[in-house]
């Protein structure tokens, strides 16, 4: 398996995020959906930790999967608010035994099934999975700043910090390519210039992505959802500008040069295929597909969207 911080200096990274499943349906669905995505060549997926302490064997069980059976670099996800500092210890110990090169160290929210959450904020874990060898870790970046943050200019500070000890980051979704280029410039600002992948939600109801952006401290523009808004009684024309605006944002993204693109697939495949069919830059993505995009888009067949960004 690649390391990400490795793949992120050959190109572009190309990569999606999937949660792991809770029943058997969730089951059935997700390995449909990497079967459907496969053929792609992702430069990698993450699994997100769903919901507290009970996502560890979840968790582990799908990424180490993927390893096992798939020629997929997997990266799952760890929270600190689950955990002890000893359990994560040996969480992130197991991930390295079973071969498990990348890691993204994340804060969490608060869960139901909170654990000790010995470590306060995500740049603790980065600091206890590179002790223990972590090689690829990346964090999460929050271009509208951290809904708990009192103001921006403390969350770039503390995110500064905190990618000057991770390889990369991945950030939150938004729609506005702006947002991305003035969390760079800001980050820039404080001297960091380490990759962070822009997180890529395609809209494809209006309702569940203003309830995914509420939970995320965020709002949907005002003119994303005045172009919208009228759609939502024709379903077919809604899907279709859902994905045209993901598109051009990816575009935009890349054109400003952005390291990569993390769609967050809610394990559903098939609007992530269609806005990477309408892209036209696949011979330029880094890592493992390099080369192989081609056969991916012809003889992919066609897949079948992230829970909330738990
Ligand atoms: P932190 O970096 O710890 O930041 C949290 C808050 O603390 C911010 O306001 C920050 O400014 C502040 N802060 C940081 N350091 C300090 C310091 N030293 N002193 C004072 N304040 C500080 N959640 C899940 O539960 N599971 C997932 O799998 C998951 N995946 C995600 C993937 C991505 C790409 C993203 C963007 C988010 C994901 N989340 C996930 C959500 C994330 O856990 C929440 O947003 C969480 O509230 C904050 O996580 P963080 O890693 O940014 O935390």
């Amino acid at each position: 398996m690649a390391r990400i911080s490795d793949l992120l200096q050959r190109g572009p990274t190309f990569s999606f995020e999937f949660f792991p499943p809770r029943t058997d349906e969730e089951k059935d669905r997700l390995s449909q959906t990497i079967q459907d995505l496969e053929p792609l060549h992702p430069s990698f997926v993450s699994v997100t930790y769903r919901g507290g302490r009970s996502s560890r064997e979840r968790t582990t069980a799908v990424v180490t999967d993927i390893i096992r059976s798939r020629a997929i670099t997997a990266m799952p996800h760890l929270v600190c608010v689950a955990h002890s500092r000893g359990e994560l210890e040996e969480i992130v110990g197991g991930f390295i035994e079973a071969g498990v090169e990348n890691l993204l160290a994340l804060g969490g929210d608060p869960v139901a099934e909170e654990g000790p959450g010995e470590l306060k904020h995500a740049a603790e874990l980065v600091e206890l999975a590179r002790a223990l060898g972590g090689s690829s870790i990346g964090v999460a970046a929050h271009p509208a700043g951290h809904p708990r943050s009192p103001d921006r200019e403390s969350d770039r500070r503390h995110l500064a910090a905190k990618l000057a000890l991770a390889d990369f980051g991945i950030t939150q979704f938004f729609f506005h390519v702006e947002d991305y280029l003035r969390l760079r410039e800001e980050l820039a600002d404080l001297g960091l210039s380490k990759p962070v992948i822009p997180g890529i939600m395609p809209i494809l109801s209006l309702a569940s992505v203003k309830r995914m952006s509420e939970l995320a401290g965020y709002q949907v523009p005002a003119d994303v959802v005045d172009r919208l808004g009228p759609l939502e009684d024709d379903p077919q024309e809604f899907r279709r500008v859902g994905i045209e605006l993901a598109g051009e944002l990816c575009r935009q993204l890349l054109e400003a040069g952005a390291p990569g693109l993390h769609f967050y697939t809610l394990n559903f495949s098939k609007a992530t295929l269609e806005i990477y069919r309408s892209l036209e830059l696949r011979a330029q993505w880094g890592g493992p597909r390099a080369g192989r995009a081609e056969h991916g888009r012809q003889g992919g067949h066609p897949p079948s969207e992230r829970e909330t960004i738990a």
